[in-house]
Formats: C-alpha cells, structure tokens, sequence
C-alpha cells in the first residue's frame, strides 16, 4: 500500500479539491479522501495540482520521427502524407521498437498513462510479411511496456490507395490482402494478448473511407463488436475524402460507417473536422467518441470541427496528438476550446472540467479502459502532477488551478507520474529512460 497526499486534486468536479490523500494497493486505488490536513507520516507528498492520467487516444508512433522535417515551405495535408510515407519505408521492427520506445517515453514525460496506436505500418517491403506477420505491432507493445506506459493497439484494416486506386508501393507495407487477412492477423494478436493483461488492449481500426472498402468496413466492425473491442476510425478530416466519396457512394463517411454498423458507443470518429450537419446527429445519437487532434489539425490546415455542436448532440470527446507535432495533452485540450472561440466568436463552449474530462476519463474508455482516469476507488493508479511552480503556473489560487492546467500549463509542468502504481516520472525525469538521449539516437 502506498498513500499520497496530493496538495490538490481535480476530482472531476469544477474545480480542485484540497489536502487529498489517495490510497493504492497494487495497480489500483483503494480510497481517496479529501481535507486530510494530517497526513499519514508515510505519505509520499504531491505538491501541485494531481490529476487523473492523461489518456493519449490518437497515435501515430512513427510521426514522431516528422517532427520539424515537414514544416518548411507550402504544401498541404497531401504533401505531408508524401514525406510520412517516405519515413514509413525506412522502418523494420527494431528501428520502429526504438523510436516507439522513445516516443512513448516522451508521452510518459508529458503525463499520458495510455495510448491508442492507430497502427498500420504492418508489414516489409512490397508488403511482404515478417516471420511473426504482426511483428511491427508486437514492437509497440514492447515499446508502451518499455516506456511504463499502457496501450490500446488499434489494428488497422487498409486495403487500397484510394477509393477505386491501386496501392503504391509505401502504401503496401500497410495493406493486407483482403479483410480475411486482416482478420486472421488481427485476430492472432488479439488472441496473443491475455484478456485480463492490465497493460495491453487489442483494437480495430478502419483506416479511411479511402483505404477501406463498405464490405470490408462491415466485416472490421463485426470483429469488433464480437469481442467487444474499440473500433476507431480517421473520418472527414479532409473535404477531399467528402468530396470523392460522395461522388462514388452518394454518402458520407458517417452515412457509410453508419450503414456498415460501425457506430457505436465504442466507436471512435478521429477528426470529424468536415461533418455534415446530420453526420453530427449519427455520432450523438449512437453515443460515439469524436477524438479531436487540433494540434496535428492546425499544423495539417485541417480545419476545425464542431466540438461544441457534437458534445450537443450526444457524442463524446477524446484528444490525441496524432502526428505528435507536440505531445502535449493540454495543450491539445486548451485548443479544443480556443479553436471554437475562434471559429464561432463565443468564449466559454467548453470549460475546464469538461476539457480535462476529454484529456482523462473520456480518453481511457474510449481505448477500453473504463476503470482509468479517474482518481476513484477501484481504478487504475494513475496520478499525473502538474507543478504549480513553474514560470507558467506559479501564483496560481487553489481554486483557479484546473483552469491553469488546461489553459496556461505545458506538458513541460509534468512533474510525478504514477501509471498502475508505478513511479514512471519523478521530479520531472522519467525513472527508467533518458528520454532525450533516446529521442536524440533514433532521430539523428
Ligand atoms: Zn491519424
């Protein structure tokens, strides 16, 4: 058993609470009390503001390796795939091991707890199979393990180079051959995985409306739903996408992902940037989770989409850093809010609560972890600290702090991480990794 005292702690409610003292045995919490002004001789002390572990639910590992690289010049969205798919190719299991295992490392740093891997760099070149045909997602397990992080692999269908376009080259290390392949190859790593490991969960993904057939879509979202795993999608993030597949199938994504039964409350729509305005009723009214990632979605010249009309209509908001411009959770939950000043002129559409519940709670069940990111009795340890004495956050009133964290503090502020009971971060350095140096190596 272990106790910490936690200066303040935002215990979802509006603001933060004082003097709570959380109790854990193993990988989960015991009892959480608040105004213990004495605390036990043994506590370990957290000063700042602790939170609930920051659930990262949109992931790219590889990205990571971009950083920087793609900012030079013009371009848009499509020159950028360009370069991905140039740094996708120079991948094999070990390197990507190395370069996930610090990428995770840096998510640890900036107080994520879990990620979801949206995983499709599956395969060798020309899209030949390693040995072990999940080889690539058996690296990013070791790496989140590696890392002291949890992760929610998301198994990616793809399938083709574009609605009605043959696979290039790049693209064919992500392909399988048909939907029966990627069952059967999803299908063994899920089986690989023990149903009860606290660490690891196996999901599915249906790449794109561009990448993933109707037919195929349906076959995805049956997998899923038989083993009742997150399925997630990237949907409408390009007016592009709407465009061809309206003038291929008369629909769009949602209306296509809806007719092929993959909306549900353990769906996730990444981006939903471009949606019609009934596309925003399907996603509530079957109580989806819409995963914005407004820091990818600026650098990309995305757009920005309909936060507060989803949140509205029923559906749910997760974040993720997707490309990894930045990983950093609050700064992806301050854009949420400030992208919806900015498109629609009106302060105040999502509070602070509301913007750490999406960086928190919302995030971890949507990657299948309902008994994560909350400081209650019987869930996951996870305590992510923000420091309140930082340049950024220093004078801050006890009853402003949840407001500093999402609107003023930085991933930089992360100063203790406990993920499952685990010290992962303490004093700001990660336990295990110099994550820097690890960065550094595989990024020269
Ligand atoms: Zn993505």
């Amino acid at each position: 058993m272990t106790a910490y005292h936690c200066d303040l702690a935002w215990l979802g409610g509006e603001g933060a609470e004082r003097d709570v003292l959380v109790v854990v045995d193993g990988d989960r919490i015991t009892t959480v009390e608040e105004a213990v002004a004495e605390p036990p001789e043994a506590a370990v002390r957290l000063p700042g503001l602790t939170v609930p572990g920051l659930a990262n639910a949109h992931s790219h590992a590889f990205h990571r390796a971009l950083r920087g690289r793609t900012h030079r010049g013009p371009g848009s969205f499509w020159t950028w795939r360009e370069q991905m798919y140039e740094l996708a190719a120079s991948l094999d299991p070990d390197s990507y091991h190395r370069l996930a295992r610090a990428t995770f490392a840096e998510m640890a740093l900036a107080g994520i707890s879990v990620v979801g891997e949206f995983h499709y760099l599956h395969h060798g070149p020309g899209g030949v199979p390693y040995a072990d045909p999940n080889a690539m997602g058996v690296a990013l397990i070791a790496a989140a393990a590696d890392a002291g992080i949890r992760i929610t692999l998301l198994d990616t269908c793809y399938l083709q180079g574009g609605i009605g376009v043959e696979l290039d080259d790049t693209q064919r290390r992500f392909a399988d051959p048909d939907v029966g392949a990627w069952d059967a190859r999803a299908s063994a790593l899920a089986d690989s995985v023990p149903a009860d490991s606290p660490g690891v969960r196996i999901g599915a993904a249906i790449h794109s409306v561009r990448a993933v057939d109707p037919p195929a879509m349906a076959t995805v979202a049956s997998w899923a739903a038989a083993r009742g795993a997150s399925l997630h999608a990237h949907v409408s993030e390009q007016p592009a996408e709407n465009e061809r597949c309206a003038e291929v199938y008369g629909r769009t994504p949602t209306e296509l992902l809806s007719e092929a039964g993959a909306l549900s409350a353990r769906f996730t729509a990444v981006h939903a940037t471009h949606l019609a305005h009934a596309d925003v009723g399907r996603l509530g009214a079957s109580a989806c989770w819409c995963c914005f990632c407004p820091t990818t979605e600026r650098d990309l010249a995305d757009g920005i989409g309909p936060s507060r009309a989803l949140r509205q209509a029923g559906a749910r908001l997760t974040l993720g850093s997707d490309s990894h411009a930045v990983i950093d959770l609050l700064e992806e939950a301050r854009a949420v809010e400030l992208d919806e000043r900015l498109a629609r002129g009106v302060r105040g559409r999502h509070d602070a609560a509301a913007l750490l519940r999406m960086a928190t709670e919302h995030g971890h069940a949507s990657l299948g972890y309902p008994d994560a990111g909350r400081i209650s009795p019987g869930c996951y340890a996870d305590l992510t600290t923000i420091g309140l004495d930082s340049v950024r956050t220093t004078g801050t009133r006890p009853e402003d702090a949840a407001a500093v964290a999402v609107f003023a503090a930085t991933a930089a502020d992360i100063r203790h991480v406990v993920i499952g009971g685990r010290v992962v971060v303490a004093d700001g350095r990660h336990t295990s990794i110099d994550v820097a140096g690890a960065l550094g190596h595989v990024l020269r």
